[in-house]
């Protein structure tokens, strides 16, 4: 790549106090006739084929070209060399002009933007790199162009400069499981999220038709985080969640695929209560259309055979304590049988209430029969396969039904509606003695959890952060320091977790070449913190500022947020629907 230091030799700033655009090239004022340079800064698509005449023409003369990963050029700075005694002015048609036509013509510029530099940082850059200190990152329009620790670095003219000496600078962050981001409780959930340095989230339950939703975002004048769009939840039939798309057979599951497809999904979302029938035909048409899978593993399918059949990412760890256990199979069976039971229409009252205690007794069977060898052969096809795990720990934490949580100050950035559902809690439908033993059983799995996802850290399965948003106790942009939190406490290093949040997640989407690392050519979404994340993880709450697709928003700005957040939760709400 481009050395920026030497071939950014612009004139030096400070003797040009009277920098003004003037149409599509600035031109400095110094009327010393020492140091005067031009910059031209255009921000373009390149024609493929061309890119290395014109990389070394403009190099070696010029300026500078950037090229992302497809060899497209993203942007082009172009420099006049600085008039020098020894390099006297040229009037009239110079080379400068006619290469400057010549460009001019053979790019389109997409638009022209003021810089945001941000100086003396200790920047994270979330590669996997240490920390590196005293580091100045140039961002020109939504990109980054600049991340050096030299001192020498060229500041461009105009540019906002925002002092981070003492502060760290983190890619702003991706919650990779919520609900919400694309409906009508979108505008409040939004400020939330970007409030908090989350520049974008993965909706696990999306609209019937993503593209016309899309269409309908241009017109949203608030900051909001890029989404990463899942299909409704596509569940078998009795499903768990309104607005879900039932799915009875096979026929039935490849239709699904496909039109979701067409429809514009970036992903299907599978659901719990799927057939094996339906699953496995979901996968066969997903992995046909090429387009991914994600979401629940279904009650009759086991996570081996849901990695094996591609699923993409599995969340809260559905299946995967059961495939911990030598036992699968006969716990499966014994499932079967009591949920059976359970439900059948003949049943009565005491033998629901028995069969329900002997399904709670063995879901602790399940979390005792943990065995770590079964385990860590489970977690190997995991990270052969690529299956991606999201394990909102902030979901199971929250279904503890914690006592504490209900005094969490963020609460009141929630509309009465979902305060209440959330006071409510998950169990309030169960007589006190059932309840008491589904709180038990939620610690158990919360440790168990952690126990999980410390061993698939270990063996190398890639791990997203999620939260579940909109479950209770699982806040849309706060809960993401929440689950980074719970990810160090089950015993990521804290660097490991910060990656689950940025890197992992832009790897996930196939966004690597764009985003999720503070490198040059990324997208400018940043979050300057006061005090080191890598030190203690909570520091990630230490928000300063944030930057959203090259956009500065400092401190006064993320407050104002907060309390338009909170302004819009006082007004009637649809209800909050969960996973
Ligand atoms: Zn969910």
């Amino acid at each position: 790549m481009w050395n920026q230091e030497s071939s950014w030799n612009t004139g030096d700033s400070a003797h040009n106090p009277s920098m003004s655009a003037m149409g599509i090239f600035r031109q400095p004022t110094n009327s010393s006739g020492v140091r005067v340079s031009h910059e031209l800064t255009m921000r373009l698509r390149f024609r493929p084929g061309l890119n290395r005449w014109i990389r070394d023409w403009v190099v070696l003369e010029w300026g500078a070209v950037y090229l992302d990963r497809q060899g497209e050029i993203e942007m082009a700075r172009i420099l006049v060399p600085s008039i020098t005694p020894e390099r006297p002015v040229r009037r009239g048609h110079s080379p400068f002009s006619v290469y400057l036509i010549f460009l001019v013509a053979l790019f389109s510029v997409r638009g022209w933007s003021q810089s945001l530099v941000i100086k003396d940082v200790t920047v994270i850059d979330a590669t996997g790199r240490a920390a590196e200190p005293h580091s100045t990152v140039v961002i020109d329009g939504d990109h980054i162009v600049a991340v050096s620790r030299s001192k020498k670095t060229h500041l461009p003219q105009n540019a906002v400069i925002v002092d981070g000496t003492g502060k760290f600078l983190i890619p702003g962050l991706w919650d990779m499981h919520v609900h919400g981001a694309s409906d009508t409780r979108a505008p409040w959930s939004h400020l939330l999220f970007v409030a908090n340095g989350v520049v974008g989230v993965r909706d696990m339950s999306g609209p019937p038709d993503a593209n016309a939703w899309r269409a309908t975002q241009a017109s949203n004048p608030d900051p909001s985080p890029t989404i990463y769009l899942g299909s409704p939840i596509v569940d078998g039939p009795n499903p768990a969640w309104p607005d879900s798309i039932v799915v009875a057979n096979e026929a039935q599951g490849r239709e699904v695929v496909d039109q979701l497809q067409q429809r514009g999904a970036d992903f299907i979302k599978v659901y719990s209560g799927l057939s094996r029938n339906a699953y496995f035909a979901i996968a066969d048409e997903a992995k046909k259309r090429d387009i991914p899978f994600e979401g629940h593993v279904p009650d009759a399918v086991t996570a081996a055979e849901a990695t094996g059949a591609g699923q993409k990412s599995i969340e809260h760890l559905t299946q995967v304590a059961e495939g911990c256990s030598k036992e699968e199979k006969t716990i499966a069976a014994e499932r079967q049988r009591l949920e059976a039971s359970f439900r059948a229409p003949d049943a009565t009252m005491p033998q629901k209430i028995a069969a329900g205690q002997n399904i709670i007794r063995l879901n602790f069977h399940v979390v005792e029969s943990f065995d770590e060898a079964t385990a860590q052969s489970l977690f190997a096809q995991f990270a052969k396969n690529g299956t991606w795990q999201t394990p909102t720990l902030t979901l199971l934490q929250g279904q503890i039904d914690d006592p504490l949580n209900t005094n969490d100050p963020r609460l009141q950035y929630l509309s009465k509606e979902v305060r209440a559902k959330w006071d409510a809690g998950y169990y309030s439908h169960f007589p006190p003695p059932a309840r008491a033993a589904m709180v038990q059983l939620a610690k158990a799995e919360f440790d168990e959890s952690k126990r999980i996802v410390a061993l698939m850290y270990r063996t190398g399965v890639p791990i997203l952060a999620g939260t579940d948003t909109m479950n209770p106790h699982c806040l849309p942009g706060f809960g993401i320091h929440d689950e980074l939190a719970f990810l160090v406490d089950a015993g990521l290093p804290p660097l490991a977790a910060l990656q689950a949040a940025t890197r992992n997640a832009a790897q996930f989407m196939g966004q690597r070449d764009r985003r999720g690392t503070i490198e040059v050519g990324k997208t400018a979404d940043l979050v300057l913190l006061d005090k080191d994340p890598l030190a203690d993880i909570h520091n990630t709450r230490s928000i300063q500022a944030v930057v959203l697709n090259g956009k500065l928003f400092p401190r006064a700005a993320l407050d104002a947020m907060l309390t338009k957040a909170q302004t819009l939760a006082g007004i009637p709400d649809a209800a909050a629907s969960g996973k």
